[in-house]
């Protein structure tokens, strides 16, 4: 157990900074994964599933599941594109079985559960006015959290906070596991703020997601300004997206920092279409 402590310990001293400005052009980003992982990835993907499950059959309910066809058909069709690369920062998510699913919301919101599980509100489509690339690098972003196993580390985190870390060692015994403990975990995960360094990583994973499938990743810097303008307004309620990703003052600087790594991999994935960059 003491080692254990120990190891968990030093799982929460994380990572270095993702930006490096003298990186060579176009060869991706360069981000970890989270590392503070103490429940097991099976029972994360699981109670994820579950709650997602749980939140599309309640949007149902109200008829506000998948409304809009064409609206769907663009996100899962952005999604269809962003997904082959995903594998090159997370293995499992080949296995993954993705879910894109639109609900009718004002509410400017989108998410990525942990194992692929992808939410959009109406709202942020609609408020934003979101082109395509702006589609596809929020996504991007909503994926990046869930390929570098942030869901899993907040989970973990709230786990340990909720049961404790004496009885944590008896919650990876599935047998003993307390599945309100864990679908509270999977509903936290999704709720709370994601840290400073999870933000950022996963703008630049995000963004190179984008440039693979063809997509502007500059739309990064476009979709921030565009939040912080909403949020910034006082007209209305601030985005509910900014509440689970602070933005923070140099984030689209470090955007537009890692563009040249990831330019040339949007422009060749336009050769690739036979396209020209727009
Ligand atoms: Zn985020």
């Amino acid at each position: 157990m003491k080692q254990y402590l120990l190891a968990l310990a030093l799982s929460l001293s994380v990572l270095g900074p993702a930006i490096a400005a003298d990186a060579t052009p176009g060869e991706g980003v360069d981000v970890k994964k989270s590392r503070l992982l103490l429940l097991p990835k099976s029972t994360v993907e699981n109670s994820s599933a579950q709650q997602y499950a749980q939140m599309m059959r309640a949007a149902a309910q109200k008829n506000a599941l998948n409304a809009d066809a064409a609206q769907l058909e663009r996100l899962r069709r952005i999604a269809r594109t962003l997904i082959p690369p995903a594998a090159r920062f997370n293995e499992d998510s080949k296995r993954w079985r993705w879910e894109v699913n639109l609900i009718s919301s004002r509410s400017i919101n989108a998410f990525c559960m942990p194992g692929g599980k992808i939410a959009f509100f109406s709202g942020i489509i609609s408020a934003l006015q979101l082109t395509d690339d702006e589609v596809a690098v929020i996504m991007g972003h909503e994926v990046a959290h869930a390929l570098l196993e942030h869901g899993r580390a907040r989970m973990s985190e709230q786990v340990l906070k909720s049961v404790g870390v004496s009885v944590a060692a008896a919650v990876l015994n599935l047998g003993h596991a307390s599945a309100s403990v864990l679908s509270q975990a999977a509903d936290l995960a999704v709720t709370l703020p994601f840290s400073r360094q999870h933000e950022t990583d996963a703008d630049l994973v995000g963004m190179e997601l984008a440039a693979r499938a063809g997509f502007d990743p500059r739309a990064a810097a476009e979709v921030w300004r565009k939040m912080s303008k909403l949020g910034g307004s006082g007209k209305s309620q601030p985005p509910q997206f900014l509440s689970t990703h602070p933005a923070h003052a140099s984030r689209i600087r470090d955007i537009e920092l890692n563009l040249p790594r990831v330019m040339p991999l949007y422009e060749a994935a336009l050769r690739s279409k036979g396209a020209a960059p727009r």
